[in-house]
């Protein structure tokens, strides 16, 4: 008889299900895991709405991009390996591989996305992306690695100078953990503007300076701004609130084909830089991988929330519904 297990199935936008799926087999230069901790977040909430650039994602496929699971070792003594795996899959030969561009590989493949995710019994991923990290890590910090990762690529391109002002907008996980990781660069001041009072503890314990709402907006000018909302008016108050020659980072994502205005002219005069970050190459990953692992980067204070596989909708909900304070959103297995 061949093995079963549930999985969590998104066949088309609006269609999600508890599936009976047999155990995958893992191909050539594969390795099987079993997933343990799976994170959502707000692109899986598009992924089940079909709000995103269909060139990004294949329907059917299992949920989950940001997750950390167990590799069972042979014999009763051995215990189970740790690992995460790199959600973007490069081919490793084209010309962006080769410029250690992993994230922009012109073969698009991500885990998640267009290819089976991890909220799953079982999961088969290229061997050489997975990072094993140490047995006794926290599970709970190590399905972060994933939105870390992502952060940090960002964080990497804008290079923050030591004592820059920083802003971040948006106090979802993906702001919470800019908050986080922008403390690496040591800046003077980092500050949130949030939609939702109640993340304002939470930023706090990321080490915000200020908490603030929209309508308030950052005090001041700030070096770096960084977009972590993912709306058009969150885009155009990051751009607003940058100082002349200041760098502004896009790293949240708007529903498909959402537009912002922006004022040409004051783009130029104010001398911005612009970066919009996608996704994270393999380097970043594994710099996060080892600053996780190693625990000098602790981001599981930000799960607040966590749900047996079969809660899943409970789960959505929560995400798409927040009620009080809501940091990541997590699945157990
Ligand atoms: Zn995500
Ligand atoms: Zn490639």
């Amino acid at each position: 008889m061949t093995a079963t297990g549930r999985a969590l199935v998104v066949a088309g936008p609006g269609e999600v299900s508890l599936e009976e799926r047999t155990t995958p087999v893992p191909g050539g230069g594969e390795v099987r895991v079993q997933p343990r901790v799976v994170g959502l977040c707000g692109t899986d909430l598009e992924i089940v709405d079909g709000a995103i650039d269909p060139a990004y994602v294949r329907y059917p496929l299992v949920l989950g991009h940001e997750w950390c699971g167990v590799i069972e070792a042979g014999g009763p003594d051995a215990t189970a390996e740790v690992v995460v795996a790199e959600g973007v899959v490069p081919c490793g030969r084209c010309e962006r591989c080769r410029q250690g561009r992993t994230n922009l590989c012109e073969v698009y493949d991500e885990i998640g996305f267009t290819r089976d995710g991890a909220a799953a019994g079982d999961i088969c991923v290229p061997t050489r992306l997975v990072h094993r990290l140490d047995p006794a890590v926290d599970k709970t910090a190590a399905c972060l690695v994933e939105p870390s990762a992502v952060v940090y690529q960002a964080l990497t391109r804008a290079r923050p100078l030591p004592g820059w002002r920083v802003l971040v907008i948006g106090d979802g996980t993906v702001g919470l953990l800019a908050l986080l990781l922008a403390r690496l660069w040591s800046p003077a001041v980092v500050d949130l503007v949030g939609a939702r009072r109640a993340q304002a503890e939470l930023a706090m314990q990321a080490g915000a300076d200020a908490f603030r709402n929209p309508q308030e907006g950052g005090r001041g000018e700030y070096d770096l701004v960084i977009e972590a909302a993912g709306t058009s008016p969150a885009v155009g108050a990051a751009l607003g609130s940058a100082r002349r020659g200041g760098v502004v980072l896009l790293l949240g994502l708007p529903s498909h084909g959402e537009t912002t205005p922006v004022a040409g002219d004051d783009m130029v005069n104010r001398d911005l830089t612009v970066h919009a970050s996608f996704s994270y190459t393999s380097s970043a990953f594994g710099e996060v991988a080892s600053l996780v692992g190693s625990g000098t980067f602790d981001p599981s204070f930000l799960v607040t929330h966590r749900f047996p596989l079969e809660e899943w909708q409970q789960a959505l909900e929560v995400l798409r519904n927040p009620v009080g304070r809501r940091g990541k959103v997590v699945l157990e297995l």
